[in-house]
């Protein structure tokens, strides 16, 4: 049988009862908007993160927008992001007034590091977004030493770990999605930025709220963006399962290791020091077009995330146009997705390598 791209059913399946009795209480309880198990989640997803505060938004982008502006960031600003990404992660950028200005990233980690964000500073830098792309984690100390504050995009790496500790603790904000795929996903759209900045935290909380810390005296033009009760019942429930599931991925990396996935295609690299809790398990191969078609005729999950870069995407051309990143390039190009989720067994490792080494025996290696 196929084995897919991702399961998020199966590791839920034990946790539905108590999912379905916490959405009840909601219900029961009649408080939807900033309630009880929204300050519950965020006092525990703080704690989990390591972070001092955690705030819930309506989803990833938002928090990325909010976080930015809590920051400081505003008009006349440049805040510099990978182009190898979400598209998310720029496109949160212009609505500060702040412009994208895209980096390169190292290709074997998928994420940027000192050297290419360094390439791409300027007097008016505000802001770095690190992004820890598939579950790998950027290098935030390394980048910081550049002199400049870095957002984390945590959207990918819920459960990832590194030696300074978890992202959302790492730089002076981090954002989190908890779209249904992400490695923490609540059943609709939800977000969050963690912080260890009172002030940021603080700003975060008014911006959510249409600019008002009391509902009575509005201070800035703010939007309304917050994480529901409802989506925040059903995180409390997951959170504690988060480890564990992380685990999970980490062990089907191994699997694909052990049976030498690693000799046909190159796998991703942990980034120094990081224990990647894999959102997606993105392998390279200058034949990804022959691997596509193997796993389609073996009906395994795949996909190429990213084959257009963000500086290459029509509503960036007024920053992209021009720029010049060739790690960025050849990922876009080379990459794939396959199977990856925290219940993936080794016979699937084994069925999905078997057809990627059979399709890369047909034909003859490109010169
Ligand atoms: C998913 C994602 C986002 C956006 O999150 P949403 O909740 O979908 O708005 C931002 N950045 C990255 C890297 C993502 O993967």
């Amino acid at each position: 049988m196929g084995v897919p791209l991702f399961d998020t059913k199966t590791p839920l399946a034990p946790l539905r009862e108590e999912i379905v009795r916490r959405i009840g209480e909601v219900v029961e309880d009649g408080r939807y908007i900033l309630g009880p198990n929204v300050e519950a989640f965020e006092d525990e997803f703080a704690a989990y993160c390591g972070a001092e505060h955690a705030v819930g938004v309506a989803n990833g982008t938002d928090a990325l927008t909010i976080a930015m502006r809590a920051m400081g960031v505003g008009p006349g600003d440049e805040v510099v992001v990978p182009s190898f990404t979400f598209y998310a992660s720029a496109e949160a950028i212009p609505p500060t007034g702040a412009r994208p200005v895209f980096c390169d990233v190292d290709p074997d980690t998928f994420c940027a590091t000192a050297d290419t964000v360094r390439a791409a500073l300027t007097p008016r830098t505000k802001a770095v977004i690190a992004v820890h792309l598939f579950g790998n984690v950027a290098p935030v100390k390394e980048i910081e030493a550049l002199g400049v504050p870095v957002l984390e995009d945590a959207a990918q790496a819920a459960g990832s770990t590194c030696e300074g500790g978890r992202p959302g603790a790492l730089g002076a904000a981090a954002t989190f999605s908890f779209f249904p795929s992400k490695n923490l996903g609540c059943f609709g759209d939800g977000g969050a930025i963690a912080t260890n900045d009172e002030q940021i935290a603080q700003r975060a909380r008014m911006l959510r709220f249409h600019g008002s810390r009391d509902k009575v005296t509005y201070e800035q033009i703010g939007c309304n963006s917050r994480l529901d009760e409802l989506q925040a019942a059903i995180l409390r429930v997951q959170l504690p399962h988060l480890d564990g599931w992380a685990d999970g991925r980490r062990a089907a990396g191994a699997h694909y290791e052990r049976v030498g996935l690693g000799e046909l295609v190159a796998l991703p690299r942990p980034a120094a020091g990081a224990r990647p809790a894999w959102h997606l398990y993105v392998i390279r191969s200058e034949r990804v077009v022959d691997v596509e078609a193997a796993l389609r005729e073996a009906g395994h999950g795949y996909k190429a995330y990213y084959r257009t870069p963000i500086h290459r995407q029509p509503a960036m051309a007024a920053w992209g146009a021009g720029v010049s990143l060739p790690a960025t390039d050849e990922l876009a190009r080379t990459h794939l997705a396959i199977p990856m989720s925290p219940v993936l067994s080794p016979e699937q490792a084994t069925e999905v390598t078997g057809a990627i080494g059979r399709a890369l025996a047909a034909g003859s290696p490109v010169p």
